[in-house]
């Protein structure tokens, strides 16, 4: 230090905390290349920001020395030990950064508490995560789950990995194709993948292949979100659609305006649905008791709910047997799911096919084909009764992280950011229903 610290204003009413000083550490005095002298060129001066003072800005003057060689006119500098080589920044203010964002604090929070510009936080953000989750994983995972997940508007994905039990995405890629599974295979070692019993996706997915071919011991599970998902939007909307259409076509306006927004109450559970109207009922009757009887206004925010969830899938029931059947087969469908004897469900599955081939209704052939063809799969989760469940949490987290970054541009960095959100120790998913 040559000049003791000076304390400035700064424009936005804070002040700055200035102090001076000169490197005094060995710079070369002979050339490398020719060995001969080296002079002293130039003195020069850098700004280097450290660490706050209190709530002060600290910024260190720093004047070190140039040398140059009389031969080849090489120039070497005075080494600054304390500076973070690339960056106008002190090492330890380059850890503090460090330690706040892994505290769960936001780019933009720290860039607030510690000025400096969001670019430079990112970039050293971007550098601790890299150093934490480029290895491979080391502790082993036994239940994995592998899925896609919305990365951007217009339809593009990543494809996402997951530990079922502990919940930390394990590896995160844009694009949903094969590949993506060859690098994730690429990416963890042999010995980690040999730890894996089952991986839990989506029937449609194209991961499958690669799994046969490069892990042909872990056992493929079908999640069953998906496939009840793929029962609602293959069967029942599609029946849901025809009627419609039919109805318009023979001008039967009653039933055309029953089948029309029923998409909600035909996808849901019969006691779902009897739950939300109790609900709505009981509230109704609240509201009724405290403000409608004494003559007063509802409050802001209440107001009276639908009890007609349950009457509304009766009388969709009743415009058609189709729908009718396809709505009680995807009960037995769901309850069949629920069993944990890997035979059990076989036959139950396969006498299920056997009563929607027996409908005769083109939808439900179809789907009963696909059930027969992906028996194994789904007969897998009677083994390993795991789902992609988690996953959905990863998504949420996704989401979360874009809304406080206001739009990731950099996907890599938005990987590394999803990874480690999954184990902040705050972001509990649900209990894995294996563990029962
Ligand atoms: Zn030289």
């Amino acid at each position: 230090m040559t000049r003791e610290p000076e304390i400035l204003p700064a424009t936005d009413g804070s002040s700055i905390v200035r102090t001076k000083g000169d490197v005094t550490s060995p710079v070369a005095d002979v050339c490398e290349a020719y060995g001969s002298s080296m002079h002293l060129h130039a003195y020069e001066t850098v700004y280097i920001r450290d660490i706050p003072v209190f709530t002060a800005k600290h910024i260190l003057e720093v004047c070190y020395q140039r040398h140059r060689c009389i031969v080849c006119r090489r120039e070497v500098c005075q080494d600054i030990p304390f500076k973070l080589s690339g960056h106008f920044i002190t090492r330890r203010y380059a850890r503090l950064v460090g330690q706040y964002l892994a505290l769960g604090m936001t780019n933009k929070a720290v860039h607030r508490l510690l000025g400096r510009n969001v670019h430079l936080i990112k970039q050293l953000e971007k550098h601790r995560l890299k150093q934490r989750y480029s290895a491979p994983p080391k502790r082993p995972s036994r239940y994995i789950a592998i899925d896609e997940i919305s990365i951007h508007k217009h339809h593009r994905y990543a494809t996402v990995v997951s530990d079922l039990e502990t919940g930390h995405v394990l590896f995160c890629e844009a694009g949903k194709k094969k590949q993506q599974v060859a690098h994730f295979m690429k990416f963890v070692v042999k010995k980690w993948l040999s730890q894996v019993v089952a991986v839990s996706m989506d029937m449609n997915a194209q991961y499958e292949s690669v799994f046969h071919e490069a892990a042909p011991h872990i056992q493929i599970v079908y999640d069953p979100f998906h496939l009840i998902k793929l029962y609602g939007d293959t069967v029942i909307t599609k029946i849901r659609r025809r009627l419609q259409h039919e109805a318009l076509e023979a001008d039967d306006k009653l039933t055309y305006n029953t089948l029309k927004g029923g998409r909600y109450i035909l996808l849901s559970n019969r006691s779902t649905l009897e739950k939300r109207d109790e609900q709505a009922r009981k509230n109704n009757r609240e509201l009724f008791e405290s403000y409608e009887q004494k003559g007063l206004s509802l409050p802001p925010g209440r107001r009276k709910q639908r009890t007609r969830h349950v009457q509304q899938l009766n009388e969709l029931m009743e415009v058609n047997r189709e729908l009718n059947t396809a709505y009680v087969l995807l009960e037995q469908f769901t309850l069949a799911y629920q069993v944990h004897d890997p035979d059990t469900l076989r036959t139950g599955l396969q006498q299920w096919c056997a009563i929607a081939n027996q409908s005769g209704i083109q939808e439900l052939v179809l789907f009963s084909e696909t059930v027969a063809r992906r028996m194994e799969g789904i007969i897998n989760h009677a083994r390993h009764p795991i789902s992609s469940g988690k996953l959905e949490g990863t998504n949420n987290l996704a989401k979360v992280i874009k809304r406080n970054a206001y739009g990731y541009v950099d996907d890599e960095y938005f990987f590394l950011k999803l990874m480690d959100a999954s184990r902040r120790p705050y972001y509990k998913p649900r209990s894995p229903r294996f563990l029962h």
